[in-house]
């Protein structure tokens, strides 16, 4: 019998190994023939603490709780049962092994136990989700619509099959008298318990079985993971590693060609702008493709797929690691790409199973010559693994990002597509030419006049402070961003002026700019226009270092109230050598009222409201108490939306969409505002002038078809504080510290 077992064990062992290592071989270097890519391995203590608290942690999945704790068991599953086939494959040689040490411990075999037991229910409780979830009922209100569910479904049939068999191995073992463990192994006593009445030479037999396909089903789980979407099991953690550090959130990523950045004022000839073609794609990047597990949060989240356009995220993802994997023996082997354009492909696309045909139209599986020769952005017409639609759907919200378990750079892949298809193919939506135009010409995406920059500044009873030499006076504190929405929307003018009366109150020593101002660049960035994002950008920066020359790092501090600002000047302006510490005006708000620079006096009865998180200023640079902070502190009673803080819809303005026209499903800021008159409160009250437009347009709608209160009111937080600081008698004095 142990001869049999040895054979039989290390035969199909060494059979399934020679098949994984080929399939390990070929995805290496398929991730290898990406473009290089640097700043991966920085900061190796971050990165182990990441590991530590993301991967063995558990901390982005345990947000989402019962999936999160059932994975958090599973995954530890694997780990401790590594001990269970230490054990099988030391019984295949000798039946009386066990682990070194370790081997007899009642703490060790009541985890075995206790750990597969664990998993068990874990698989149940994912069963139990996959079931309510199931996208043929649910259609696109699943987080599992266009995953492979039959996929899934086999690999927690494999996970059952682990542990049906472990206990079948370890019940026998220890009615043959072979088990290493006298207690603690609670469940395998109770498995012996019922295979007992089978009889000695049974136990005998079937402890040979139960080992055998314990370590078969091993085996066979071993070649489904590596050629599956279970493949995160393994690179998961090496995706985790490799993260843009601390998230692939907040400012863009500089463009680089060939692993190094382009010098946009003398491009290489051999440059390539963007991602034209799947092998484009830097290796981590195709690292992202192969990691992807198909849960769909970043799809449950997704303010495009929320509202019916065919952008889901998880799809872009699965789209390109179909497209990478097909033109695999073209990238890494000697083959050359086949004509194939004169092949239907929607043809192909159609009746292939659970395909998604709100995804542009439907995804092309198989990895046929037919998917890799697809272009990587097109039409249905022309096959394109990503159609247009789906390019242009991107708010750039970043919720896909904050909610993946895996660490996936979705805006980053997103935004890279778009510089491709604006600066090589100039093919974008047309609504963007007037926006290049405007920026271009006038620097503001309106087109206004330059000189009108301060008419928000009219009427004021204090005079506005501007900057009049190049550089600020030795006592100036903050130089004030009023933005392009602040100087020329009407609501965005009321922000400002309602944060420079704060300002004017606490005596906080500003300037503007004034007609010094250009647009920051976010627009263009986040719409793929790189080069005219760059011209704006050094336009600023050079207006920011000669107004801060010789003032050391902690005094060059600007405040703004716009979040794409914030973000901008304050984490891509380094980029371009611009340092300055930027902050929101709710923060230093904020800080005003803790140091009782500015006094709020809360009404008796204060208004109901509900706030907005702006996405630039929560998901992607986490700033979320402040301004809940002082809406608080001005005495208004707060609701919370359904969706808020790192959760929060967005509301449909951001990653130039503002400039573009939504065409397609419910327009996102309805869906946002629907939500907020839900919650029933009298005023909406946000921090970022693109939101307030937006939520603004929103509620006319809603409040012209009679859905909302005509009272109901979308606010800037600043303006809240300012009512309920005049209310405070005296006004401090000017000036006073
Ligand atoms: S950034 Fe926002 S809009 Fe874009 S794919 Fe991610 S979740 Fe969707
Ligand atoms: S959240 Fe991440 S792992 Fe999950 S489907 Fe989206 S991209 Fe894939």
């Amino acid at each position: 019998m142990m001869a049999v077992r040895l054979v039989i064990g290390l035969g199909l062992t060494i059979l399934t190994l020679v098949f994984a290592g080929r399939r390990v071989w070929w995805l290496y270097t398929l991730i290898r023939s990406g473009q290089p890519t640097g700043g991966r391995t920085a900061d190796v203590g971050a990165r182990l603490r990441t590991q530590l608290v993301e991967v063995f942690g558990q901390r982005r999945l345990l947000r989402w709780t019962i999936p999160g704790l059932a994975h958090f068991f599973t995954f530890w599953g694997f780990v401790v049962l590594i001990t269970v086939y230490i054990e099988a494959y030391g019984v295949l040689f000798d039946e009386q092994f066990a682990i070194p040490l370790i081997g007899h411990s009642p703490v060790l075999g009541f985890l075995q136990d206790f750990i597969a037991l664990a998993v068990l229910a874990s698989i149940i409780t994912f069963a139990v989700m996959r079931v309510r979830q199931a996208p043929e009922r649910r259609q696109r209100a699943s987080r599992f619509y266009g995953s492979h569910t039959g996929g899934a479904w086999l690999i927690l049939f494999m996970i059952f099959n682990v542990i049906w068999t472990l206990f079948l191995f370890r019940g026998t073992e220890v009615n043959n008298g072979t088990f290493p463990y006298r207690s603690g192994a609670f469940a395998s006593d109770g498995a012996a318990a019922l295979l007992a009445p089978l009889g000695a030479g049974t136990n005998q037999i079937l402890e040979t079985v139960g080992l055998l396909l314990h370590i078969g089903v091993m085996l066979a789980f071993l070649i489904i993971v590596l050629y599956s979407k279970h493949l995160h099991i393994f690179i998961a953690p090496i995706n985790v590693a490799a993260k843009r550090m601390p998230k692939a959130l907040g400012p863009l990523l500089p463009m680089e060609s060939g692993g190094k950045e382009i010098d946009f004022e003398d491009p290489g000839e051999d440059d390539v702008f963007g991602r034209g073609k799947i092998e484009d794609f830097t290796w981590k990047g195709m690292l992202d493709f192969a990691t992807c597990t198909e849960c769909g949060r970043c799809q449950s989240q997704c303010p495009a797929w929320n509202t019916g356009k065919p952008l889901s995220p998880k799809l872009v993802i699965m789209d390109l690691r179909d497209h990478l994997f097909a033109k695999a023996p073209y990238l890494i082997g000697d083959q050359a790409v086949p004509d194939h354009s004169d092949v239907d492909v929607l043809a192909l696309a159609a009746g292939n199973g659970h395909h998604v045909p709100e995804s542009g139209f439907g995804r092309v599986p198989g990895s046929g010559p037919e998917q890799a020769t697809r272009p990587l952005v097109g039409t249905a017409e022309t096959g394109g693994v990503i159609d247009p639609d789906v390019l242009w759907s991107c708010t750039t919200c970043g919720a896909c990002v904050e909610q993946c378990p895996v660490d996936i750079e979705h805006v980053d892949h997103i935004v890279d597509m778009r510089r491709y298809q604006v600066m090589i193919e100039a093919e974008f939506p047309t609504e963007l030419g007037t926006l290049f135009r405007n920026l271009e010409n006038k620097g503001n995406p309106w087109g206004q006049n330059q000189s009108a920059r301060m008419d928000w500044a009219k009427g004021l009873d204090f005079k506005v402070p501007q900057l009049t030499d190049e550089t600020l006076p030795a006592d100036v504190e903050y130089l004030f961003w009023i933005g392009c929405a602040g100087a020329y929307d009407d609501n965005a003018k009321r922000t400002v002026r309602a944060t420079a009366e704060l300002l004017h109150i606490a005596g906080v020593n500003y300037v503007v700019l004034g007609d010094g101002e250009t647009c920051n660049g976010d627009p263009a960035r986040r719409s793929g226009n790189e080069f005219l994002f760059q011209m704006l950008a050094q336009q600023n920066v050079e207006v920011l270092n000669m107004a801060f020359e010789g003032r050391e790092p902690g005094r060059r501090k600007i405040v703004t109230t716009c979040p794409h600002c914030f973000n901008t000047l304050g984490r891509e302006y380094p980029q371009l050598d611009g340092h300055y510490e930027v902050v929101h005006h709710t923060q230093l708000l904020n800080q005003l009222v803790r140091d009782k620079r500015l006094v709020p006096v809360p009404a008796a009865d204060g208004p109901a409201v509900t706030y907005h998180d702006p996405c630039y200023l929560g998901r992607h640079n986490e700033v979320y108490s402040p301004p809940r902070e002082l809406v608080g502190a001005s005495g208004a009673q707060l609701t919370e939306m359904p969706r808020h803080g790192d959760r929060s819809m967005c509301c449909g303005a951001g990653g130039a969409r503002m400039w573009m026209e939504e065409r397609i499903g419910k327009r996102v800021n309805l869906d946002r505002v629907d939500e907020a008159i839900a919650t029933g409160t009298s005023a909406i009250a946000t921090g970022c002038p693109f939101c307030r437009v937006m939520l603004t347009d929103g509620l006319t709608t809603r409040e012209a078809e009679g859905t909302a209160a005509n009272q109901t009111e979308v606010l800037d937080v600043a303006q809240l504080l300012l009512t309920s600081v005049k209310r405070s008698a005296p006004t401090p004095p000017i000036g006073s510290e």
